[in-house]
């Protein structure tokens, strides 16, 4: 049973060193969480090891270990009380570990009370401890066998204090650590109960320090997540530590000053240097950045360029001095190029919590939409951007889509196709238009990505699909010489179970046959289930309504995609013809019209402006030409009327034909 003592407290310090090892080799030693954690695991793992060694001073054991002469009663009495003063801070310092954690510190001395709570029982249960050697009620030794005294109850009592704490402010803040995290840090608190319960009843097992070190290790896999919480990129702190750092912030009602520094030229950069060499001057301004960040500052690195300083207790010209500071970095990260004569920009802002932003969701749309908001190279505030019409614009997209919807202010324009074979307009694409009371005419560019990205755009879907409808069932085709319109349709809406049916059943409440539109769809990341949008379109076209594939050329679309679905019309993107200028892409354009055409597609080409991108994309026999130099988008009736005069003189066309 001597033994068992020995091993409990020596299994407890391997735990702890297990403990430390796994989030050091995790490469996790930066930010107030780890450095609590640390001070956590170094006080258990000196309170254990304390624990050992005056176990096997005492024991019988020892005598094999330690001759006699080095036996003195002094140094046992030491190492016993070293045990003592050590124990008394555990439950403390595990305290100010959850409110890091949880990020609640302040909470902890937030008023006179609660310092003099926090700091005097272990004032006096240390001086207790302390003065033991004058009273011995802590502990003593008769016979070579320590007694504990009558005065443990000071530590049980000083113990029972920071628990009592510990688990209010536990289930106090639950909902910002979340249920593995909030469960993870309780599980000491019965651990220890139980270890007290065991060495009560059989004092020799002395569990305490093992249990203690179990839910330390628990602690360590399940709280401290590096992989969450640190990015790869940089080093610092991750987008996803930023999200969460700022949804505590608001639940806990904690001031912040955060200070964004965005590489206001990444594409260009990205562009001319490269991805691999774009990594490079992110990481090189990430290291400059972390160079002025004080004790108590957070770096995190959000993505694309842009970064964040979480600066506590900062006043606005202090934090703008940083955006200033931060601003010239580009000159230093410069010096990462491969041709000096390239500059990398920054831009920063200064937002603060909550005189600024009062809501996490503000927050996030403006971290999402820094890129969009912020004008060129320049060091600005939150209130600053404030008086400008377009940050309010991006900044309320939201609300101006619910107002839209609400309202079914949602209009459609047509922007009419002219067919190169048939040489008259016998198509158009039918254009969202939104004109809201209080920021006028609103780009589809900018409400539509925000309306997929909120899942508002099935409604907004919904409101279009049925205005076109309706105006398809009163156009007289033949008069107009109108084939067929081409209508937009996000993926949003394309994974909608009951796309079919509502279209279906809109087509014939307005007594529209189905061969009268033509569905535009965009190619999509993977992320998407492919296989609900591929069943949609299928059935689209079994009921006899074309397909044309959007945006072709760009980012996402695919070749293997494009041929696993029953498209009829590649829309080539504007990016393309804009590109016509450099011979390669000249080649590229040419061929794309030419392959595509030999597998049965016919090709449109979008956004032409200028009489001689006609002339040359009407050469390489492009089916349909779509842009400004042939119409803008019209409104129903100039649209109609656009269609009466030009097409006066076309033959009648029909969509057989
Ligand atoms: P998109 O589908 O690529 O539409 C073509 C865009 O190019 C339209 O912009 C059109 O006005 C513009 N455009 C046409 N010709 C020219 C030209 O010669 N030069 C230039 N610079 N631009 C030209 P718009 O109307 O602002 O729409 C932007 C995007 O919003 C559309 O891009 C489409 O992705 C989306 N969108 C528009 N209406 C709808 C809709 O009803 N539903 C859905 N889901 N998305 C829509
Ligand atoms: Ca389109
Ligand atoms: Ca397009």
């Amino acid at each position: 049973m001597q033994d068992a003592i020995v091993y409990f407290d020596i299994a407890a310090v391997v735990v702890m060193f297990v403990a430390m090892g796994s989030v050091l080799i995790r490469k996790v030693t930066h930010g107030p969480a780890y450095y609590a954690y640390f001070s956590l695991v170094a006080l258990i793992t000196l309170t254990c090891l304390a624990s050992m060694f005056s176990q096997l001073y005492d024991n019988a054991v020892t005598s094999v270990l330690i001759d006699d002469s080095m036996r003195s009663s002094v140094v046992r009495d030491l190492m016993r009380m070293a045990y003592f003063v050590l124990r008394i801070f555990n439950p403390l310092v595990y305290l100010v570990f959850i409110a890091v954690v949880s990020n609640t510190t302040h909470r902890l001395h937030r008023s006179t009370t609660a310092r003099l709570a926090l700091w005097a029982p272990i004032a006096f249960t240390l001086l207790v401890v302390l003065s033991n050697p004058l009273h011995g009620g802590v502990f003593a030794y008769s016979d070579d066998v320590m007694q504990r005294g009558g005065l443990m109850w000071v530590i049980y009592l000083c113990a029972l204090h920071y628990s009592l704490w510990g688990i209010g402010h536990l289930v106090r803040w639950r909902k910002v650590l979340g249920r593995d995290k909030f469960l993870s840090l309780m599980a000491l608190y019965p651990l220890n109960f139980v270890a007290v319960l065991i060495q009560t009843f059989m004092p020799r097992m002395r569990v305490e320090m093992f249990f203690t070190a179990v839910a330390v290790m628990l602690v360590s896999v399940l709280v401290m997540r590096p992989e969450e919480e640190i990015d790869d990129l940089t080093g610092t702190l991750s987008i996803k530590s930023f999200e969460e750092m700022c949804r505590r912030a608001f639940i806990i009602e904690r001031p912040l000053c955060l200070v964004f520094i965005d590489i206001a030229n990444k594409d260009r950069l990205r562009e001319l240097a490269g991805p691999g060499m774009f990594r490079n001057i992110v990481r090189t301004v990430s290291v400059q950045v972390s160079n002025y960040l004080r004790r108590g500052d957070e770096l995190y690195y959000l993505r694309n360029g842009l970064f964040c300083i979480s600066a506590h207790n900062l006043d606005a010209s202090e934090s703008l001095s940083i955006a200033l500071r931060s601003a010239k970095e580009g000159r230093e990260a410069a010096k990462a190029l491969p041709e000096q004569s390239m500059m990398v920009q920054m831009r920063t802002c200064v937002v603060r919590v909550p005189q600024d932003v009062h809501d996490d969701q503000t927050l996030q749309t403006f971290t999402r939409r820094i890129g969009h908001v912020m004008p060129e190279p320049c060091v600005t505030t939150y209130e600053e951007l404030l008086r400008h019409k377009g940050f309010l614009l991006q900044m309320n997209l939201a609300n101006i889509v619910q107002r839209g919807i609400a309202k079914r202010a949602f209009e459609v324009y047509y922007q009419p196709i002219w067919d190169v074979r048939k040489e008259r307009f016998c198509s158009a694409e039918a254009l969202v238009r939104l004109h809201d009371p209080e920021f006028g005419y609103v780009s589809p560019g900018l409400f539509i990505p925000e309306a997929e990205q909120s899942g508002a755009i099935v409604d907004v879907g919904r409101i279009v699909l049925q205005k076109i409808c309706q105006f398809l069932g009163k156009v007289d085709f033949s008069a107009t010489k109108l084939s067929y319109v081409e209508l937009n349709l996000s993926v949003e809406q394309c994974m909608q179970p009951d796309l079919v049916p509502q279209l279906l059943g809109l087509l014939k409440e307005n007594h529209v046959e189905s061969n009268r539109i033509n569905l535009e769809i965009t190619e999509t990341s993977e992320s998407y289930s492919q296989t609900v949008i591929d069943n949609n379109m299928k059935a689209f076209a079994q009921e006899g309504i074309t397909l044309s594939l959007d945006d072709y050329g760009t980012g996402y679309s695919s070749l293997a995609r494009m041929l696993s679905l029953p498209f009829d019309i590649i829309k080539l993107d504007k990016s393309l013809v804009d590109g016509m200028g450099d011979p390669a892409v000249h080649t590229v354009v040419a061929d794309t019209v030419a392959t595509m055409q030999r597998i049965g597609k016919k090709v449109l080409v979008e956004g032409v402006e200028t009489e001689e991108q006609s002339r040359e994309l009407v050469g390489m026999g492009v089916d349909y030409l779509q842009g400004y130099l042939y119409a803008r988008p019209l409104c129903e009736k100039d649209f109609i009327a656009f269609l009466m005069e030009r097409n006066a003189n076309a033959s009648p066309c029909t969509c057989s034909e």
